[in-house]
């Protein structure tokens, strides 16, 4: 029997009676995330890892009818136990183990296997069946270490800061802005952020992430000096809109997996890209695959068809669920580029 189905809502569980990450309101959601493709509005009641609970409540609301359970502890619901593993996604973020009738399945929400210092290290689960993304499946993508993009970053906000141009970086404002914070350099000068920002900087501190201390940009000046040493961290959708005016010389780059793609348009319009994801690479999600011990594997979103195809040649039962997960990033660029091309009339 397949312990998860896709169907109109989202991937459901049959015996459990219950959705994980639905894109339609459903009456009981278990959420891997809180990313907006993964945990929408409109559910009855929510499932989901504590670590998650304050940016859940945070982005969904604080009266969220919200029930949580710490990694490992496991609940039994219709005759299904459920647990929630740690996915090194960003804080919070989860995989989901369902075991009914000895059937074990694990439903991966977005991973990541290279630890980061802001969130639990993914923890491989055996399954006989594992439901895995492929946001990054192509044999081109295989990140830089860490510790070389983090030292491409700070040598870059070192250079513009000695000649007072204010360095402008572009992330996604859940996750990775929290993961650059992590990794800058503070001696350099000041750290300011968009007000997307920090309200997530401060569920990350509370949940006892290490970050650098920050300003809040609209705290500051038009032309206050400390802005000429300073980087300043902001969604990729506040590019090109009028909240850039407040910087005067500038220099802006953009941190995420996708700049692995040079020359594209998606590194347009940005003086540099820095690879830097919150995602599995290539060998990151062929190595978990592997780790999980599963014959059958379902890929949900990214590109599924070249992750399939390769898993099937490796001798597994690969197959593609249709899913409306998309990718966070993507999605501000893409708000990105209707901003600028607004403003440009
Ligand atoms: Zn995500
Ligand atoms: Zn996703």
């Amino acid at each position: 029997m397949d312990l998860v189905i896709a169907r109109p809502e989202g991937l459901y569980c049959p015996p459990g009676d219950f959705y994980i990450d639905p894109w339609r309101p459903v009456e009981r959601a278990v959420i891997t995330h809180a990313h907006g493709d993964h945990a929408r509005w409109g559910m009855g009641h929510y499932l989901a890892a504590a670590p998650s609970e304050g940016i859940l409540r945070t982005r969904l609301g604080p009266d969220l009818p919200l029930q949580t359970l710490a990694y490992g502890e496991s609940l039994d619901h219709n005759g299904v136990t459920l647990s929630f593993h740690p996915a090194g996604h960003v804080l919070g973020s989860a995989q989901v183990r369902l075991e009914y009738r000895g059937e074990v399945w694990v439903a991966s929400g977005d991973y990541k296997v290279e630890p980061d210092g802001t969130c639990t290290p993914f923890e491989p689960v055996r399954c006989h069946c594992f439901i895995s993304e492929s946001t990054f499946g192509l044999p081109i993508y295989r990140w830089p270490t860490q510790a070389s993009v983090f030292r491409e970053i700070n040598d870059w906000w070192r250079a513009n800061a000695a000649v007072g141009r204010t360095s402008v970086l572009f992330c996604y404002a859940l996750g990775k802005a929290q993961r650059i914070l992590h990794g800058l350099d503070a001696d350099i000068g000041p750290i300011v952020v968009h007000g997307a920002v920090e309200p997530l900087n401060r569920v990350y501190r509370e949940a006892g992430v290490h970050l650098p201390d920050t300003l809040y940009a609209g705290d500051l000046a038009k032309n206050d000096p400390r802005l000429r040493q300073a980087i300043v961290l902001a969604p990729p959708s506040a590019g090109g809109s009028t909240w850039m005016r407040r910087f005067g010389d500038y220099s802006d780059a953009f941190a995420s997996g996708w700049m692995m793609l040079r020359g594209t348009r998606r590194r347009r319009g940005v003086d540099r890209g820095f690879v830097l994801s919150d995602h599995a690479d290539w060998p990151g999600l062929l190595w978990a695959i592997e780790q999980t011990g599963a014959e059958r594997v379902m890929v949900t979103h990214g590109s599924v068809a070249v992750l399939v195809r390769y898993l099937c040649e490796q001798g597994l039962d690969a197959q593609a669920f249709d899913t409306e997960y998309g990718d966070e990033e993507e999605a501000d660029l893409v708000a990105r580029q209707e901003s600028t091309e607004g403003d440009a009339g």
